[in-house]
C-alpha cells in the first residue's frame, strides 16, 4: 500500500493549465524526487499537497486518509522551503527547532529532550541559544532540516534544498538530507529542477513538463528507457544526441536491416528492432544516442568493435576532466555529436583532431518526431 496517493489532481489560474492530472504515489518510507524545468507545475503540487493551494479536480491521499479538504495545519505534513527555510529569524536556534513541537501538547522537558537530540545529530547543539540571524548559510539549513526532523510526521517535503547551497557544500548536504530521510521511516519527497540531485538522493523520480507527468521510474529507467524526447534531453547530461531521419531497410547476410539515413550518415539499428518497423512503417524517426554510447574505437578489440558502427568525426571542443569528460564531435557537414568519455587526458583531445569513434548500436533508442513519444 502506498502512503501518499496524489490522484488526478489538475489545476488552472485562470485559463492557464498549471497542473494536468498529475498522478504519483509515494510509498512508506520512500524518497521520491520530482524534478522539472521552471514552471513545470512543481511548487503548485506541493502547495496542493500541503494544503496551500486548492485543485480543481483530483485529490491527496495520505496513510489512506483524503487529506484535500482538510486545512494546511491539519496535515501532518513538515516541509523544509527553498532559503531562508522559512525559519524565524527573531527566535533563536533551539526556539526554532521546538516551534512545531509546543502546538503539539509536549512539555517543556519532553520538548528539550526531543530538541536537544536532534540538535546532536545535526552537530548544531553549540548553536542553540544564538539568533538565526547570527548563522551561516549551511547552519541556517541544518536548523531547518533539524526542524524537520524533530516532528513525527506523515510526510516530510523538501523544496529545492541546495538551491542556494555552494557547490563544495551539496554532497554533504545531501548527506544529511539522507540520513533525516531514513530516520524519520516515512515519506519523503524531493523537489528539485536537477536531475543529479534527484538521481543522488532519490529511488524514484516523477519527470514533470507542462503540468503533465512525463514519466516516473528509476534513474536506469530514466536514463535508458526514456518515455519520451523531453525526458531523454532533460534528465541526461549531456543530453541525449538526436539525429533525425528517414528509415530504409536493405537485405544484409543476416536478414532484413532499417538503417536510419540522416543528413550526414547512414545508421544501423539493431536487427532485433526489424519485424516491429516492418510492422509500423513509420515515415520519419529520430534516433537517441547517449552519450556514453560514443566510444574511442581505439581502445577497442576487433571483435568488441564489431558491435559499434564506425565514424569519422572532428574533435570541436571538450570540457569536463578526464575521468568523464564531454567531447564534442562533428561528423559530416554539420551533425554535432556529444560523446562521454572516460579517462581519456584532455590535453590529448585538440580541437580539429580527427578521431574514430564507434556508436554502440545495442544502446540506441528510436522515438517519433510528431510527438516525441518512445517507440524502441
Ligand atoms: P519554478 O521551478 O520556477 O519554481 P515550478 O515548476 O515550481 O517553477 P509553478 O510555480 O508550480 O512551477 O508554476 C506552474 C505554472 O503555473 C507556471 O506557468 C506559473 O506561471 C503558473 N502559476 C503558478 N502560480 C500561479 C498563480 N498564483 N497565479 C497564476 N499563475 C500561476
Amino acid at each position: 500500500m502506498y502512503t501518499l496517493e496524489v490522484s488526478g489532481v489538475t489545476k488552472y489560474f485562470g485559463k492557464a493549465c498549471a497542473l494536468d492530472n498529475v498522478n504519483f504515489q509515494v510509498s512508506d518510507s520512500e524518497l521520491f524526487a520530482l524534478v522539472g524545468p521552471s514552471g513545470s507545475g512543481k511548487t503548485t503540487i506541493l502547495r496542493i499537497i500541503c494544503g496551500l493551494e486548492t485543485a480543481d479536480s483530483g485529490k491527496v491521499i495520505l496513510d489512506g486518509r483524503n487529506i484535500s479538504k482538510l486545512e494546511p495545519g491539519a496535515r501532518n505534513i513538515s516541509m523544509m522551503f527553498q532559503s531562508p527555510y522559512g525559519l524565524l529569524p527573531f527566535l533563536n536556534v533551539f526556539d526554532n527547532i521546538a516551534f512545531g513541537l509546543k502546538t503539539r501538547r509536549l512539555d517543556s522537558s519532553g520538548i528539550e529532550m526531543r530538541v536537544v537530540g536532534v540538535a546532536h545529530t545535526l552537530g548544531i547543539y553549540h548553536l542553540l541559544q544564538r539568533k538565526i540571524a547570527h548563522l551561516s548559510g549551511g547552519e541556517q539549513q541544518r536548523v531547518a532540516l533539524a526542524r524537520l526532523l524533530v516532528r513525527e510526521t506523515a510526510l516530510s517535503i523538501f523544496d529545492e534544498p541546495l538551491s542556494h547551497i555552494d557547490a563544495h557544500q551539496r554532497q554533504h548536504t545531501l548527506r544529511e538530507i539522507l540520513l533525516v530521510h531514513r530516520m524519520k521511516h516515512r515519506p519523503s519527497i524531493y523537489v528539485t529542477h536537477d536531475h543529479v540531485e534527484a538521481f543522488a538522493v532519490a529511488s524514484r523520480i516523477a519527470v514533470l513538463a507542462n503540468g503533465r507527468v512525463q514519466q516516473i521510474g528509476t534513474r536506469d529507467e530514466l536514463l535508458h528507457t526514456p518515455a519520451n524526447l523531453f525526458v531523454a534531453q532533460f534528465m541526461s547530461t549531456p543530453p541525449m544526441n538526436l539525429v533525425y531521419g528517414y528509415l530504409q531497410g536493405a537485405y544484409t547476410q543476416e536478414g532484413m536491416r532499417f538503417r536510419v539515413l540522416s543528413r550526414d550518415f547512414s545508421l544501423p539499428l539493431p536487427m532485433a528492432w526489424t519485424q516491429f518497423i516492418q510492422r509500423n512503417n513509420w515515415p520519419e524517426v529520430v534516433v537517441g544516442v547517449r552519450p556514453e554510447a560514443i566510444v574511442p574505437l581505439g581502445g577497442l578489440d576487433a571483435v568488441a568493435a564489431k558491435s559499434y558502427f564506425r565514424l569519422y568525426a572532428e574533435i570541436v571542443g571538450h570540457e569536463g576532466h578526464e575521468k568523464s569528460i564531454t567531447v564534442r564531435l562533428k561528423v559530416g557537414i554539420a551533425t554535432e555529436l556529444n560523446a562521454l568519455m572516460y579517462d581519456m587526458l584532455p590535453e590529448n583531445l585538440r580541437t580539429g583532431q580527427r578521431m574514430v569513434v564507434g556508436i554502440d548500436i545495442a544502446r540506441l533508442c528510436l522515438f517519433d518526431p510528431r510527438d516525441g513519444r518512445l517507440l524502441l
